[in-house]
């Protein structure tokens, strides 16, 4: 926890006390007392989340300063045609950033044995039971975050053993995209198993590091894919990756490239302006409700909390996507190491000469200026940053004193990085798991799910948190 941190906390405890002080009646029993003070139980999350107020802090002190369409047409001509697509406006992003969360941490039921297997098939609310159950263990905690577009509860678990120990925090998210159901699958299997392991390994994995997860951003979709895949289909054979009203929620936030560009840096445009084809951005940046709920869960952990490091589990031919280009080179260098420690992690005991091994795979190196650069993990290296959402564009931008400067603008971060605002969290680290290989292990038939439960222990993935603990503390000193 950070010095900051750690003093944003005494200070609402500090509050708490005078407030349940002061509204004691005079002569109030002990036990009134004790009562009022288990009334206003908040979680040290909690105690932040319901009292910070993230939307001025996320929010450019600047209002007016826009560039012109041409201006930045003319600065941008060289990679790509500028479109000028409508941002994310304010009362969504006033949405985004007050969202709710509400604690449904089973504090008082008993605990009993919790079991994951990755061959039997789940419906998204017997997951959500799963981690209801282990929110039974002491600093589990569980909250619901945002509704999805069909009005499904949105999870966040948090594992937050109490321990005296200094934790580093480590974000994982899975199965953004409808289809790659082992996302999720595997953080809950991971988490079900490191929680219930008493070896005194497990004991110090938990003691030094807090895990929060979101392992399914997109539950429309995943029970689209998982129960009625004929309907959430593209074309014969290409299973859906988006919600159920068509939107990619991974190229929904509001980067400044979200569907700024055509035919960006040496790429073809590939964003579809059709809700029933791939890479569907949305009608506007922001527009998911899922992307909404996501934006204040990692403005809470990666600029907030600090987190050191962000994996989000995806689904595509074992690549590891690293070095996003909306980091620094200190963030890039950080992240290229790191994903190729986990490359190796992951593919140890694979013959040298298998194909089918995990790849590490550099992102394109000008930042954003392919134009399609609104990812989570973009996003998530955009806050760390600094950056801020800005009114007048309607996406996020850099601010120095007098200017803010779109995210196109800034084809490369370090030449700008002094005149910007500091960067709250500028050792992040974030890369993408794409676990399982070719079509079948997609989607949620009998066959993808033993592909994928093979893969977990093939793979390493059964020992994957140890790893992260020990990676993450290691770098420290
Ligand atoms: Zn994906």
């Amino acid at each position: 926890m950070s010095t900051r941190n750690y003093l944003w906390r005494r200070v609402f405890s500090l509050l708490l006390l005078i407030i349940i002080t002061v509204n004691a009646p005079v002569g109030a029993s002990s036990a009134v007392a004790a009562e009022s003070t288990a009334e206003v139980f908040e979680t040290e999350t909690l105690k932040i989340i319901n009292h910070f107020d993230y939307y001025t802090d996320s929010i450019s002190p600047l209002t007016d300063k826009t560039m012109s369409k041409s201006e930045i047409t003319e600065a941008i001509a060289p990679y790509g045609k500028y479109l000028g697509t409508p941002g994310m406006p304010i009362y969504a992003y006033r949405d985004a950033m007050e969202q709710k969360w509400e604690d449904v941490t089973e504090r008082n039921k008993k605990f009993t044995d919790v079991e994951m297997d990755l061959e039997k098939r789940y419906t998204y609310n017997s997951l959500v039971n799963i981690m209801k159950k282990l929110s039974r263990i002491d600093g589990v905690n569980l909250y619901k975050i945002g509704k999805s577009t069909e009005n499904r509860d949105m999870y966040a678990i948090e594992v937050d053993i109490p321990s005296d120990a200094e934790k580093d925090t480590i974000i994982l998210t899975g199965t953004i995209h409808a289809r790659e159901t082992a996302g999720c699958t595997y953080i809950l299997k991971e988490l079900v198993d490191l929680l219930q392991d008493n070896s005194a390994k497990a004991r110090k994995t938990l003691s030094r590091t807090r895990f929060v997860a979101v392992p399914c951003v997109n539950p429309d979709g995943r029970e689209g894919v998982c129960y009625n895949p004929e309907t959430y289909s593209y074309k014969k054979g290409e299973l859906w990756k988006a919600t159920t009203s068509g939107t990619d929620i991974n190229r929904n936030f509001p980067g400044l490239s979200w569907s700024q560009l055509k035919k960006g840096y040496d790429k073809s445009d590939y964003l579809s302006t059709s809700p029933d084809k791939l890479y569907y951005p949305g009608p506007f940046a922001g527009s998911a409700p899922e992307t909404r709920a996501m934006m204040k869960f990692l403005y809470h952990y990666v600029v907030i909390e600090k987190a050191a490091m962000y994996i989000d589990y995806h689904q595509q031919g074992r690549i590891m996507y690293t070095e996003k280009p909306w980091c620094s080179s200190e963030q890039r260098k950080l992240s290229k190491d790191a994903a190729d420690h986990f490359k190796e992690f992951l593919n140890n005991g694979q013959k040298k000469s298998s194909k089918n091994k995990y790849t590490a795979v550099k992102e394109d190196k000008e930042y954003g200026l392919n134009g399609v650069g609104s990812t989570m993990t973009d996003y998530a290296c955009s806050i760390a940053n600094g950056s801020k959402y800005s009114r007048a564009y309607g996406f996020n931008v850099y601010v120095t004193k007098t200017n803010e400067y779109p995210l196109i603008m800034i084809p490369r971060l370090d030449d700008t990085r002094k005149k910007l605002v500091e960067a709250p969290n500028p050792t992040l680290i974030t890369f993408t798991f794409e676990i399982g290989w070719g079509k079948d292990s997609l989607g949620y038939s009998a066959k993808a799910r033993s592909l994928i439960a093979d893969e977990y222990t093939t793979f390493h993935y059964d020992k994957a948190l140890f790893e992260m603990s020990e990676y993450v503390h290691g770098l420290r000193g």
